[in-house]
């Protein structure tokens, strides 16, 4: 489903990805884990094409982006990946629904009935169909997030990103994004996710990614990475995430 093959991209003089190769298989429950700064925001920008890449390929579903054919195939990678963020990103002047319905409609080129229709049916998914007509303001973070999320779903992603989804959030509202977070895996939805949730980290990943200075250090199973660990580093990271 994903497929990233020695990409490296630098902002000015610093080097932020050094070769990162990476696959992901249709289904797969993938978690990112590294270090502030080592590069996992940008690599997921990378693969949705909100950065440009300085070498390298990144196919998505088939679809392939290099430095050559970049414009073409952007918008078809876009569409193949959904992506949330850890700061919601939503419209403040739409409603809930409306922040939903206008993708189906500006990128699906839904009529408004059909968008308004699947936006309901993904509001209801998230728990939120009473909020429908609320604006993002009156909304909890953690309601928003599922909004986000909703929002993500709408285009009927190939592959789901989240950038630490639940790391803006107060503590009492973590687990109803994980909640939401958890039933889409459980529904065979292929997703990438950075999070420190390490306790939702070993029981929905397939398999656990450290990351550190741009480089993959260790790419292990689940139950392997936090047993026994292949690497030093990936120990040293653990022993502090893990006693916080
Ligand atoms: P992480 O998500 O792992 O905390 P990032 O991918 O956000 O790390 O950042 C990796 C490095 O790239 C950091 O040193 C950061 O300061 C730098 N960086 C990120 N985005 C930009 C940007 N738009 N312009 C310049 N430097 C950036
Ligand atoms: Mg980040």
């Amino acid at each position: 489903m994903l497929k990233v093959q020695g990409l490296y991209k630098s902002y000015g003089k610093l080097s932020v990805l050094k070769g990162i190769n990476l696959e992901v298989e249709a289904g797969e429950v993938i978690v990112i884990l590294g270090p502030s700064g080592s590069g996992k925001s940008t690599l997921l920008k990378c693969i949705n094409g909100l950065e440009p890449i300085d070498n390298g390929t990144i196919e998505v579903d088939g679809i392939r982006v290099d430095g050559k054919n970049r414009k073409q195939n952007l918008f078809q990678i876009r569409q193949r990946v959904g992506m949330v963020f850890q700061h919601f990103n939503l419209f403040p002047h739409l409603s809930v629904l409306d922040n939903i319905a206008i993708c189906l409609k500006v990128v699906k080129k839904e009529n408004a009935k059909e968008a308004e229709f699947f936006a309901r049916k993904l509001l209801k998914r998230v728990g939120l169909e009473e909020k429908s007509e609320s604006f993002p303001e009156k909304l909890s973070g953690g309601q928003k997030q599922r909004v986000a999320i909703a929002r993500a779903m709408a285009m009927k992603p190939k592959i789901l990103m989240l950038d630490e989804p639940t790391s803006a959030l107060d503590p009492e509202m973590i687990s109803e994004v994980l909640e939401v977070m958890r039933d889409l895996a459980k529904e065979g939805i292929t997703m990438v996710c950075i999070t420190h949730e390490m306790g939702f980290a070993k029981e929905i990943a397939d398999k656990m990614i450290f990351i550190d200075n741009g480089v993959i250090i260790e790419e292990n199973s689940t139950e392997e990475f936090f047993q026994n660990p292949k690497e030093e580093r990936t120990r040293l990271f653990l022993s502090k995430v893990l006693n916080k």
